[in-house]
Parts: C-alpha cells; sequence; structure tokens
C-alpha cells in the first residue's frame, strides 16, 4: 500500500488571492472592497461587479455570520480527505454582506440553517492557514 496522498493546499501566492491568505495567517478575514463604489465581495475578482471599477483593496469584515445552507460530504471525492468523511461545507453569509463556501468546523447534527458562526482559522503549515466557520 502506498502512502496517503497530501491533501492539496490553495495557492496562496496567486495574485487575485494571496492578500486573502495574507490576512488568513494573521486569522484576519478580509474580502475585497472596491475603491470606487465600496461593493465588497468574494471571491475576489478583477472589476467590480457593480461598478466595473477595477480599484479595489483587501478590507478587514467582522468574522460573524449565518448558515445559509450546507451539505455533508460522506464520500471522499477526493482521496486524501478520506479520514474527515463525514464533514460539512456550508455557505455561510457574513455580517458584512458577503458570502464564502466554506468548511464548517461543526458537528453535523447541530448544523441549523440561521446559526451564528464565526470565522476561525486552521494553520496548516508556516504558509497556510484555512478559513473555517465554528459556532459562535
Ligand atoms: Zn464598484
Amino acid at each position: 500500500m502506498s502512502a496517503p496522498r497530501p491533501k492539496p493546499l490553495p495557492d496562496v501566492k496567486a495574485p487575485d488571492t494571496a492578500g486573502f491568505y495574507e490576512a488568513a495567517k494573521r486569522h484576519s478575514l478580509v474580502v475585497q472592497k472596491c475603491n470606487n463604489c465600496g461593493e465588497m465581495r468574494f471571491p475576489p475578482l478583477p472589476i467590480c461587479s457593480n461598478c466595473w471599477s477595477s480599484d479595489q483593496d483587501w478590507a478587514e469584515i467582522e468574522p460573524t455570520g449565518t448558515v445559509w445552507s450546507w451539505v455533508v460530504y460522506h464520500r471522499a471525492l477526493e482521496p486524501s480527505f478520506a479520514d474527515e468523511i463525514p464533514y460539512a461545507v456550508g455557505r455561510v453569509k457574513t455580517t458584512a454582506g458577503p458570502t464564502f463556501t466554506v468548511r464548517l468546523n461543526i458537528p453535523i447534527e447541530e448544523i441549523e440553517i440561521d446559526m451564528p458562526v464565526t470565522a476561525t482559522f486552521k494553520d496548516v503549515n508556516d504558509e497556510v492557514s484555512l478559513l473555517e466557520f465554528s459556532k459562535a
């Protein structure tokens, strides 16, 4: 039997998302904010979907929100996650507005629609911290 394959990790230096992962390393939740109209968005885009401006920065937001929906993975579509089955991935609407599709670090039987949650960060290695949401 071969050694288990390592879990895939995000490219934390990719230009579009580097700012997000730099903040995650500090356990800070950020989204893109348009400097022209103030629209906040995630995932990041090269231009604002509201006013089409490409002038943007990262803005820290309150690390709070509610569960909008979720699914439970009972099969490891990626074999390296087999040891974590079953686990939940949710759609979280942050208090600031932007939504995240993200791992829920909550016992599956306790997850409910509109449940208050708070952002937490899982330090995977010296470069990568992954966003999760936990019970508030
Ligand atoms: Zn805009």
